[in-house]
């Protein structure tokens, strides 16, 4: 399932073409903010709320240059008849500064830095403050600057002091407008096929159907409202910013921005309604820091929330991949538990024809066929009983009970075909083997098996040879280790880190399929135990079990 973050604003795609008004109504729209600004008229020249600029970004993300740079233009240049700038070019001045800015953060962010307007990651994020917000803002405010001063409203002397009152005003108010629209609508948009950009899900606004949290948001709101409408901006402006963290810590990215919506509503909008020059007031005031860090601290806010919904969005990633997984590895072994089930069958009765093939007085040259099939039955069969094991390891819980590893030795001795070829190697039970341990039945027998049948198939072959197996056990506080020492062949140093390892085999003579210590071994690790060993090439081997004493 493609998730949001691997959805590409750039990658092509079949959609319909977006409808003709698209063209048109940037400029009504821009209109529109623009008549909405022009209420919000302060110190004879500039606006406290000016929303073109704001509406030209979110537009252009959306639309395009093509559709949005002309409306953009015209909206901005004619404006200046409603401010009251006497000079045309002063007009153009403005208009050019306005779009090109808006033109400017379209290229960086969409084309240069394929962002994704939507900010659907923290990289998304910032690169959209930085080139989304932080530049265009600067171009434009600057631009604005040059256009008063060159118009006599008023001297260089307040160029910097009134940038950064512009900049501060202008920060707010597109924190306000732009981000939460380009991260709320772009997915409806996108889904209803009217911005060119393939279907982005829906994650605004879960958190809030989570019934849970509604009476937690509500609370968070009147307390912000309370805040806002009973103290004085100066002495509360940082609880404000604590509140915005806390929502982004406790609910993530898009319940922030709401948060954040909220609070600069009701600390700058609504103050702002009333008295046009509240910005000015107080950073006239010498306040102009508290607005900074105000600012600054709802800013660390946003990109809190984004990481922190980031890794809840890995996380539920990461989750589902593992329960994907999780079955997969229950089918797999479903499968090749009923598969190597299944093969059993038929062996068995290969090998009871086999029999009776053998009893029909073969020619000798037909007895050795029979052999061979008899061999390579065989030999498959031990191999089916390997994999079975393995996946019964898998499959079954531990079922623990007192267990004497001399009779389980000889249980298993007795059953081992390897034990009648060559010279029958001598078995010495340390009495210590004589003992009872709590341990996995099923378990300990295949570990037991697979240690006790390599220590008699890796024997060596020459007839002078006498081969031995000793088997003893030893108990301390928390571990109980079984011991197995063989005179055999021993295993080369060079081939020790191998062993192990699934399918191994480590001697050209072996006719087993290089599964049995690494079953051995994945059977001990079950137990909580381990298996060692020490070999001496020519000497004999010693394979020590150590599992926790129960
Ligand atoms: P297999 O016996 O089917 O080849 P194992 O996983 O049981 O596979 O053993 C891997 C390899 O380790 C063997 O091929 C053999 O070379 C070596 N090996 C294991 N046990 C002994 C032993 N007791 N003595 C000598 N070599 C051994």
């Amino acid at each position: 399932m493609p998730s949001d973050i691997t959805l590409n604003n750039h990658q092509p795609h079949a959609e319909k073409p977006l409808p003709w008004w698209t063209w048109i109504a940037p400029l009504a729209i821009i209109e529109a903010g623009d008549q909405i600004s022009l209420l919000f008229f302060q110190d004879n020249i500039t606006s406290s709320f000016y929303l073109p600029t704001s509406l030209g970004l979110i537009l252009v993300f959306w639309w395009g240059p093509l559709r949005v740079f002309p409306s953009l233009f015209i909206v901005t240049t004619l404006n200046n008849y409603f401010y009251g700038f006497s000079s045309y070019w002063i007009w153009f001045g403005f208009g050019l500064g306005d779009s090109c800015s808006i033109a400017l953060s379209w290229f960086l962010f969409n084309i240069l830095l394929k962002g994704k307007a939507w900010m659907p990651d923290t990289r998304n994020l910032v690169l959209f403050l930085v080139f989304g917000l932080a530049i265009p803002i600067t171009c434009y405010a600057v631009n604005w600057q040059f256009m008063y001063v060159l118009n006599h409203n008023f001297g260089w002397a307040q160029f910097l002091p009134h940038l950064r009152r512009d900049l501060l005003g202008e920060t707010i108010v597109n924190i306000i407008i732009v981000i939460p629209t380009l991260v709320f609508l772009t997915p409806l948009l996108s889904r209803i096929g009217l911005i060119p950009i393939p279907p982005i899900p829906v994650s605004a606004f879960t958190y809030l159907t989570r019934k849970k949290h509604t009476l937690e948001v509500a609370l968070i709101s009147a307390v912000v409202l309370a805040l806002a409408f009973l103290f004085d901006f100066q002495d509360v402006w940082f609880l404000f910013g604590s509140i915005s963290l806390y929502v982004a810590i406790r609910f993530g990215f898009d319940a922030v921005l709401v948060a954040n919506v909220i609070i600069f509503s009701a600390t700058y909008l609504v103050p702002t309604i009333n008295h046009p020059e509240f910005v000015n007031a107080i950073i006239e005031g010498g306040n102009a820091p508290i607005f900074f860090g105000y600012l600054l601290l709802f800013l660390f806010a946003a990109v809190t929330g984004r990481v922190i919904s980031d890794l809840r969005i890995i996380e539920r990633e990461l989750n589902a991949k593992n329960k994907e997984l999780q079955q997969t590895n229950v089918e797999l072994d479903r499968f090749v538990y009923s598969a190597s089930h299944d093969m059993s069958a038929p062996l068995k009765s290969i090998r009871g024809l086999v029999n009776v093939g053998l009893l029909t007085k073969p020619t000798a040259e037909q007895e050795d066929y029979w052999r061979k099939i008899e061999k390579s039955a065989r030999k498959l069969e031990d191999f089916i009983d390997e994999v079975l094991h393995y996946s019964r390891n898998n499959r079954t819980e531990l079922v623990l009970e007192e267990l004497n590893i001399k009779q389980l030795c000889e249980e298993i001795f007795s059953h081992l075909r390897y034990f009648n070829e060559g010279n029958a190697p001598g078995i010495v039970f340390d009495h210590s083997a004589n003992r009872t341990i709590i341990a996995d039945r099923s378990r300990l027998k295949i570990i037991l098996n697979n240690l006790l049948s390599n220590a008699i198939k890796y024997q060596k072959k020459d007839s002078s040879h006498h081969p031995l197996i000793s088997i003893s056990l030893r108990e301390d506080e928390d571990r109980v280790t079984i011991r197995i020492d063989d005179n055999g062949e021993g295993i080369p140093i060079e081939i020790q880190p191998s062993v192990f390892k699934m399918f191994y085999r480590g001697n050209l003579k072996s006719t087993g399929s290089g599964l049995g210590l690494y079953i051995a071994l994945e059977a001990a690790n079950k137990m909580g135990g381990k298996i060692t060993f020490q070999s001496e090439y020519g000497k004999g081997s010693t394979f020590m079990v150590e599992l926790p004493n129960q």
